[in-house]
């Protein structure tokens, strides 16, 4: 007998391919300039809040009751907002919403991926993707990128072609190295992908702010095999509500509730989003204030002799560092939090506040003196 306290993860039966894995996670350590993470910096405004805890207050009368299973009344206000946003007609049969963009893309595994079926990504890119497909045992199939880490779509379309995978993701701007997708390229990988096309736009509201059109457009030529997974986490500042959502054919939308758990979107969740939403002008004009601080560190790295790889979202790739994990350890120690990605010689700082950033430019200039 075994007391709980004393059972180690070794002693448990877990499944084979599970053993020696590390969860996914950056460190939620608590330093002054957090810029690790992809958030929005700004917080919600006070209208925003109040409108919440009023819906919230409202639905709380409810809460004996389940949720809207099929959370009807957000997807609409989703369909409404992303046709808004991309100019492509949707409606609420188009939309899936789910506890972020991770269980949009759980869902996605589950239902289009598993034991047997491939998943193709192209690499570096979210690590996620491979994490989940990981654990709906769906075998992921990395294809390169160019060193630049954009889309070699000749190669691209050989390897499709070859490989025939049953998902193939492409993210898109690309996080961790920012660069956006063009359609017409896009629309040659849908056209080569024997299976579905996954486009992780969790980033799109910046690179559309700087004229780059979602994958959305191309749903309906392409809306067979594509599917585009958005997230309110990263441009409408709602990380911390958890709510992700898709847009494609209503027929994926049907294929999806064969996998999803029953009333898996809280009454709160769906309340608090359908909150944010009704704010969505007043949370995305920091878009564009962020796309332009984007512009501005992306400038300052370069002029301070770093090697900058072009952004179009709300993060930075820049580098080269002999030895990139002591470099994360030198921005650490004075006081600014940023992403060791794992690309040799390359970190990742996500865009704050213009005070965050210049407190991250300082400490950049500071280090680019150093042999590190
Ligand atoms: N896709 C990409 C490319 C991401 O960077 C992230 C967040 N890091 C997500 C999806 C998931 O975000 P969420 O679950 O918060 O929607």
């Amino acid at each position: 007998m075994t007391a709980a306290a004393d059972v180690r993860l070794d002693d448990l039966p877990l499944r084979a391919d599970l053993r020696g894995k590390s969860p996914y996670g950056a460190p939620q350590l608590d330093v002054e300039v957090r810029l690790n993470t992809n958030e929005n910096p700004y917080p919600p405004p006070p209208e925003l809040v109040a409108d919440i805890a009023a819906a919230c207050e409202e639905a709380a009368r409810e809460l004996h009751r389940y949720p809207d299973r099929d959370a009807v009344a957000l997807r609409e206000d989703l369909a409404a907002y992303l046709s808004r946003q991309t100019g492509v007609e949707l409606g609420v049969g188009n939309l899936w919403a789910a506890n972020g963009s991770n269980e949009i893309l759980q869902q996605l595994l589950q239902t289009f991926g598993g034991p047997g079926r491939t998943a193709l990504g192209f690499v570096p890119s979210y690590s996620m993707h491979p994490i989940l497909s990981a654990g709906t045992q769906t075998e992921f199939v990395p294809a390169p990128r160019r060193d630049d880490f954009s889309i070699d779509v000749e190669a691209a379309v050989a390897t499709l072609r070859d490989r025939a995978p049953d998902i193939t993701f492409v993210t898109s701007p690309n996080n961790p190295t920012g660069q956006s997708i063009a359609p017409e390229d896009l629309a040659r990988l849908v056209d080569a992908a024997p299976g579905m096309v996954i486009v992780d736009e969790a980033y799109a509201e910046f690179a559309e702010a700087t004229g780059r059109p979602s994958a959305t457009t191309l749903l309906a030529t392409h809306g067979h095999k594509l599917v585009v997974s958005r997230t309110m986490s990263k441009a409408f500042a709602f990380a911390g509500g958890r709510l992700g959502y898709l847009a494609a054919a209503p027929a994926v939308v049907d294929a999806l509730q064969l996998v999803r758990l029953p009333y898996h979107l809280s009454v709160l969740a769906q309340a608090s989003a359908r909150a944010a939403l009704r704010h969505a002008d007043a949370t995305l004009g920091s878009v564009a204030v962020l796309a332009a601080e984007r512009d501005r560190v992306s400038a300052e790295l370069d002029a301070a002799g770093y090697d900058v790889v072009h952004s179009d979202a709300n993060f930075v790739l820049f580098g080269r560092f002999a030895d990139a994990g002591r470099a994360w350890k030198g921005f650490l120690e004075r006081g600014v939090l940023i992403r060791d990605v794992g690309i040799p010689e390359r970190l990742r700082v996500t865009i704050g506040t213009p005070e965050e950033n210049d407190a991250f430019l300082q400490v950049a200039t500071d280090l680019a003196t150093k042999e590190l």
